[in-house]
């Protein structure tokens, strides 16, 4: 399944609330199977179901140490950057659990080619479903937490240009050359933030 880019409505709408029945049904599962293995080939961290032109509340996330490897230690540090294990949450409700807010690049596999900064809450609960209807909680702070707002703001209809502070848009590649490894006070400054 190929991942729908910007302009396309689907990722406009609210999706909607997996309904009952279909936790722990063969389609779901296969769904989810898609969801996995196109966040993987994109490569990305995270992916919702409306990404792939589907309306349904679905999220999956997972960045691993391997896609890691690129950055130093204190950018890690700096993005508070750690692990998160394959996670698949259905009909996932968030909520903020610090006015703190944290700046950091963000981008999207909807929105390809670009990335901003973007205020995002340090530290969030997220609460939902397994693919089998199992109950999940789910503390994150920092990096995860990010993914988290990005994918659960995917299923209210909003992308991360809505919120990104509009002066810090920059190609992937501006990022990649010019900014890799710099500290965000420096960044921030660059571009007049
Ligand atoms: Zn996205």
């Amino acid at each position: 399944m190929t991942i729908v880019e910007a302009g396309d409505p689907v990722l406009r709408r609210r999706a909607s609330e997996v309904p009952a029945a279909e936790l722990g049904s063969a389609p779901l599962f296969e769904l989810v199977d898609e969801m996995v293995a196109a966040m993987r080939a994109a490569p990305g961290v995270g992916l919702a179901a409306p990404q792939l032109g589907i309306g349904s509340r679905l999220i999956v996330l997972e960045d691993t140490a391997e896609r890691m490897a690129h950055l130093s230690e204190e950018e890690r540090r700096e993005r508070a950057r750690s692990d998160v294990p394959l996670t698949c949450i259905v009909n996932p409700v968030l909520e903020s659990m610090s006015d703190e807010k944290e700046v950091f690049f963000e981008g999207c596999l909807s929105v390809p080619g670009y990335s901003a900064l973007v205020p995002r809450a340090h530290e969030v609960v997220v609460s939902g479903l397994s693919p089998a209807g199992e109950p999940i909680r789910l503390r994150a702070t920092g990096w995860p937490a990010r993914i988290l707002q990005h994918e659960l703001d995917h299923l209210d209809g909003t992308l991360y240009v809505d919120r990104m502070l509009t002066r810090s848009f920059c190609t992937v590649e501006e990022v990649r050359t010019r900014y890799a490894g710099k500290s965000l006070a420096e960044i921030a400054k660059e571009l007049g933030v």
